[in-house]
């Protein structure tokens, strides 16, 4: 049998319908928690580190964490007057295999997210935007990483001269953001970042014009979230 939620009657695991409540926010969730009792760096890397987190679980019994530690990195949906997004395709030596992405990297130590969206877009594509909507942020695998992503919206785009770092080799493709989702929605694209951001900007406009990804709402969409970035 399951052991009882000690602040309320239902059992820990049993479902319950009810308003969406968002992580941390429910009264039933500090049942859920992990005390943290020792951590130690178990490996130190170029992009990130990895510790061992021991933790008392919330019976009481010791388990063992190992985390991920990364800076958080930005992504961003670069979307043009004609409804079209900025993609960079780049070899990822992980895969072994060059993937499709939108532009992105990681934040510098105490970088300011939008200014790294602005600086990784400068970088990768050219681009310079007259407004970044922040959209929303994405934790890339719960699971065993701290790393943050966060996805901006960029309009009023202008372009110059690209200048990626010196050990980032990358292509830029303009394609129409319909292609762009249905190509994720066919599977032909795996990066995380990209395939939420490409179904966000998707939600977006579907919530503008029921009927489908017109230009014309797309284009409301990108005046309201920059305004309200902005503000
Ligand atoms: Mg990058």
């Amino acid at each position: 049998m399951r052991p009882t939620n000690p602040l309320h009657e239902q059992p820990l695991g049993e479902a319950e319908a009810r308003a969406f409540t968002r992580g941390g926010d429910g009264a039933l969730d500090s049942a859920l928690e992990e005390t943290i009792v020792g951590e130690k760096p178990v490996f130190s890397g170029l992009i990130f580190d990895v510790d061992r987190i021991s933790v008392a679980l919330p019976s009481g019994a010791p388990a063992e964490r190992d985390v991920v530690r990364h800076p958080g990195a930005v992504a961003v949906l670069a979307v043009t007057e004609d409804a079209e997004i900025y993609l960079v395709r780049q070899y990822r030596v992980a895969l072994d295999r060059v993937t499709v992405e939108i532009p992105a990297g990681k934040l510098d130590p105490g970088e300011d997210p939008l200014c790294a969206a602005r600086r990784e877009l400068a970088e990768e594509t050219g681009l310079e935007a007259a407004s970044m909507a922040r959209i929303l942020t994405i934790a890339t695998s719960v699971g065993f990483s701290d790393e943050l992503i966060h996805l901006y919206l960029a309009t009023g785009l202008t372009r110059g001269v690209a200048h990626p770092d010196e050990d980032e080799f990358l292509n830029v493709d303009v394609v129409p953001v319909a292609d762009f989702v249905d190509a994720v929605l066919d599977g032909q694209v795996e990066d995380a970042k990209t395939v939420v951001g490409a179904l966000a900007l998707d939600a977006i406009s579907r919530r503008l014009a029921p009927s489908g990804l017109a230009d014309a709402a797309l284009d409301e969409v990108i005046v309201e979230e920059a305004g309200e970035d902005e503000a």
